[in-house]
């Protein structure tokens, strides 16, 4: 039972990872479900990707709309669940198209608030983006490329799924630009700098910008009467399935933010008032204490690096050298250890 539920599991979120974007593809539809948290809090799923939305008398405040074919289906089982209640606000965790997507389904009724690093993502300048997709020429557009090194240097874990750039390139003319990527994301009208509160119908959530780690605009909402919290991709990168201990991805030197702001973003989170963490990738919930662990690691990572460095090694021995052996037993050890340690050296050379 349980072998089999975590085997569907890694297939669902292969199939996931691999079809966005593909929009000539034959689509096929990833396993959706609604399920409750507690109380009016409940998390929607499609396949791999979560989202988070709590109902109140005054209609509905939704965590990201996740894609252009999710959200429809989210409307009409919203409207068919809690009639009268239409979405009123939409907070984005952050701007990444593989869960910012698919607003329109509530423009007509709903705010679409976010952290105000989400603007100059979608300025039409390059945008901050996930997996090493990076402006590697500095021509301000998406070249096959820049999606094609990362993809094919680590497969399955950074860069994107084969079909992706093809999917981006909607006017087929060999470069996609920013707009292009960003076709299907409905602009924040309100932003925030630091923290935000809303109130809807008596209830209330709270916007906490963590500091720069996964993407540059995070936002971590906190559900103080649920005594609950979302957060995507730093909490849980997309290789979680159903452990939420596991090594991250580490793509490009910790996707260009320096360690030491990761590590103050967990310290943030640690610090906000909550029990129980609902995450963007993976089935299970979390118990707060992952938040210290993950932490932890980064510390671990960030120190042995930094002392090995300091002794004069290089990247080869410390790929060697640092074995992270308290995390032995995380996810993803064997298969990411060497690639965190070559992150974290990076990472150090850059922002040291
Ligand atoms: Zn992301």
């Amino acid at each position: 039972m349980v072998a089999s539920r975590h085997l569907r599991f890694a297939l669902v979120a292969t199939l996931a990872a691999t079809s966005i974007g593909v929009a000539s593809a034959q689509p096929r539809t990833p396993p959706r479900e609604i399920s409750q948290v507690t109380g009016d809090l409940y998390r929607a799923r499609n396949g791999n990707w979560y989202t988070v939305f709590l109902v109140t008398p005054d209609g509905i405040i939704l965590g990201d709309p996740i894609n252009e074919t999710f959200a429809p289906w989210l409307k009409a089982e919203l409207d068919t669940r809690f009639p009268g209640k239409p979405v009123r606000y939409v907070i984005y965790s952050h701007s990444h198209f593989d869960h910012a997507a698919g607003g329109a389904a509530f423009a007509e009724t709903a705010t679409f608030v976010a952290h105000e690093n989400m603007l100059r993502n979608m300025d039409g300048r390059y945008p901050q983006m996930p997996g090493d997709m990076i402006d590697r020429n500095d021509n301000g557009v998406i070249d096959r490329e820049e999606i094609d090194i990362p993809t094919n240097t680590r497969p399955g874990v950074c860069g994107m799924g084969p079909g992706f750039f093809d999917g981006i390139d909607r006017n087929g003319d060999g470069v996609a630009t920013p707009q292009e990527l960003q076709l299907h994301i409905v602009k924040p009208a309100i932003v925030y700098n630091d923290r935000m509160r809303i109130e809807l119908g008596g209830k209330a959530v709270e916007l906490v910008h963590p500091g720069l780690n996964h993407s540059n605009d995070a936002t971590v909402m906190v559900f103080p009467a649920e005594r609950a919290a979302f957060a995507t991709e730093f909490i849980a990168d997309a290789l979680v399935a159903n452990n939420p201990r596991s090594l991250p991805s580490a793509c490009g030197p910790f996707d260009g933010s320096p360690l030491a702001e990761w590590i103050k973003s967990y310290r943030t989170v640690e610090a906000l008032d909550f029990d129980l963490m609902i995450t963007g990738h993976g089935s299970m919930l979390v118990d707060k204490a992952l938040i210290r662990e993950t932490r932890e690691l980064f510390q671990h990572l960030r120190d042995e690096v930094a002392a090995g460095m300091a002794a004069g090694r290089t990247l080869e021995q410390l790929k060697e050298s640092v074995r992270l052996e308290p995390y032995k037993d995380w996810a993803n050890y064997e298969r990411l250890r060497a690639y965190n340690v070559e992150a974290a050296y990076r990472n150090l050379l850059i922002y040291r």
